[in-house]
């Protein structure tokens, strides 16, 4: 059975890429960090449209408990084959350098950067042997430009984007792709606090984006006919920056 794990499926941008992978006839594994309620939603959800997953609670900042829960779901579960990884979850924790604390500067950085890389380590092992694998990273319009104020979040992101053009060309003899999305100002609880009205009037297209539509972006790139596409970073920002 071919499984697409996404991390942080139970809201937001991740909660989107679940659904869409699940249409493209995925078995979807929904990681979540806490918010089971959420995480139960988006299961509910899947099915009640005709789809498949299961929950798979861990947490992407912490190598041992990604070991212990991802690594013996694969050990388990061996008639299942993880062809889809997308690498979503994510959190900020915005301030200046000056005020930053290493609490601040830890967090985000062992999310995004720390993350992608014990998921997708274990993830690939199975992916070589089959020679086929979609892994998409999400990462930020922050880690392309910088942003003042995310010091942390803009290095984790851009962390990401160097090992996703790395990791692609290790890989892409074994039928393996790699790739980002970046998105900009995309309507989640991430964004609930900043101010919408003054910030997407800095955008072309004058409004912040949906979470369906980073993950109808994240399909393409997920699909088998993306087959010759690696090593990209496709924004999603209406505009704001290129
Ligand atoms: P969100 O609404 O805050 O949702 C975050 C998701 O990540 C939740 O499912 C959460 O799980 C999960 N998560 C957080 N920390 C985790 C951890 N340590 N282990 C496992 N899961 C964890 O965020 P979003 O806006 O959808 O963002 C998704 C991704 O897009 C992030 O990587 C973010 O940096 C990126 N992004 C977002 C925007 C934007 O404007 N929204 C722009 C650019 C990039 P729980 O529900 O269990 O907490």
């Amino acid at each position: 059975m071919k499984c697409a794990l996404v991390t942080g499926g139970s809201r937001g941008i991740g909660r989107a890429i679940c659904y869409k992978m699940a249409a493209m006839g995925y078995y979807v594994l929904v990681n979540y960090k806490g918010n089971i309620d959420e995480a139960d939603n988006t299961l509910a959800e899947i099915k009640a449209n005709g789809g498949d997953g299961e929950l798979l609670q861990f947490n992407v900042a912490d190598k041992n408990d990604i070991q212990q829960k991802l690594g013996s779901w694969i050990e388990t579960n061996t008639e299942k084959y993880i062809e889809v990884l997308i690498n979503n979850a994510g959190v900020k924790d915005d301030g200046l350098m000056m005020w930053m604390t290493d609490q601040q500067w830890d967090g985000v950085l062992n999310t995004s950067l720390n993350g992608f890389f014990y998921v997708t380590r274990l993830v690939l092992n199975s992916m070589l042997v089959k020679k086929y694998g979609r892994i998409v990273n999400v990462v930020s319009l922050s880690g392309l430009k910088g942003l003042p104020g995310q010091v942390n979040y803009s290095a984790a992101k851009a962390g990401v984007i160097g090992a996703t053009k790395a990791l692609a060309q290790e890989v892409g003899r074994r039928g393996i792709t790699v790739n980002a999305v970046a998105p900009g100002f995309i309507a989640t609880d991430m964004t609930a606090g900043l101010d919408e009205k003054e910030l997407k009037a800095m955008v072309p297209l004058k409004r912040f984006g949906t979470p369906e539509e980073v993950a109808h972006a994240v399909g393409f790139l997920a699909s088998p006919e993306a087959a010759y596409i690696t090593a990209e970073v496709l924004s999603i920002n209406g505009g704001l920056y290129s």
